[in-house]
């Protein structure tokens, strides 16, 4: 399950950049009042956040780890990518991570489980800290080659691992060049650089881990999972999708989590414009009989299947 352990220097850099974003978010709100905070900035950092977002929750999640569809190679390549303008580490490690969190969800072997250590305030306390952010300063490094064989024999995915570095000083300057660009100035690279660089790095890390602990302790149960796994609907949009975390467990493969009528998945919604464009094949839209199935008491009919879906609609591959 495991392979070995994180060097000093990898754990250096897992802590820098899961602090420094931090710091930065936690400076934001007294920084937000009379310091610059332009409109430019505000769109720049809706803008990263959105496409950083997307591509985790696409990309890294739906379809590199579960495989909810099958993309072409140039979508493959620049979901990959756009994932790892997240800072969330390289994907190989990431998709390994979290196929272990599936495989051993809320039991002795998930990374970030907040239930491993007892039921008493003080134990979940503890067990939320270390499912939001503590998990990833432990030195276990779970083993690729078990969890992850199918990126690793990938020469592709393999690339963008290498890039990681890259994509990570991309990600906070290409904010500050546009902001500077904009607005033709210093100042204008600034301001960008930390509101649409380190803030919106710092508030996606925190959304990401929040499906990660409070996901899995706050929230509806509607479907029988064998964890504790649950659908947190204030992360619905902040997260785009992916705090219906109780619909994914109980379903994993499927490209949309938010699958009750009203429950909005802007992730999915983007699969299915991919899907129109001839980029993503073979979706695993939701099924009724299956979701019936998992259901624990609802009525069925709860449940929203735009017409088009029902007809092509296969959980399995079509
Ligand atoms: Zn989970
Ligand atoms: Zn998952």
């Amino acid at each position: 399950m495991l392979a070995g352990e994180k060097s000093p220097a990898e754990m250096f850099l897992v802590k820098l950049f899961a602090v420094i974003p931090a710091l930065a978010l936690v400076a934001a709100v007294p920084l937000a009042w009379g310091w610059g905070l332009g409109w430019v900035d505000v769109g720049l950092a809706v803008f990263f956040y959105t496409f950083t977002c997307l591509g985790v929750t696409i990309g890294f999640h739906r379809y590199f780890t579960h495989g909810a569809f099958k993309a072409t190679r140039a979508l493959r390549i620049a979901l990959a990518v756009a994932g790892s303008t997240a800072m969330q580490g390289p994907i190989i490690g990431w998709v390994a991570d979290h196929r272990r969190h599936h495989a051993y969800a809320d039991r002795e072997g998930d990374p970030h489980s907040p239930w491993l250590f007892g039921t008493s305030a003080r134990a979940l306390a503890k067990g939320f800290w270390h499912a939001h952010m503590g998990w990833m300063f432990r030195r276990e490094l779970t083993n690729a080659a078990r969890f992850a064989p199918d990126l690793l024999s990938d020469p592709d995915i393999q690339r963008v691992n290498r890039w990681f570095p890259a994509l990570t000083a991309a990600t906070l300057l290409a904010p500050a060049l546009a902001g500077g660009l904009i607005t033709w100035s210093w100042w204008g690279a600034l301001t960008a650089f930390f509101w649409a660089g380190l803030v919106r790095v710092a508030l996606l890390h925190h959304v990401t881990w929040s499906v990660n602990s409070i996901c899995h302790m706050i929230g509806d149960r509607p479907f029988t999972a064998r964890d504790k796994s649950a659908n947190f609907w204030p992360l619905a949009i902040l997260s785009m999708g992916e705090s219906w975390h109780n619909s994914h467990h109980a379903d994993p493969t499927c490209a949309r989590h938010g699958v009750r009528r009203g429950q909005i998945d802007i992730s999915a919604r983007l699969i299915w414009v991919f899907e129109k464009l001839g980029w993503a094949t073979n979706v695993r839209w939701p099924r009724p009989e299956r979701l019936a199935r998992n259901l624990k008491a609802q009525s069925v009919n709860d449940f929203a299947f735009p017409q088009e879906e029902m007809h092509q609609s296969t959980c399995s591959t079509r």
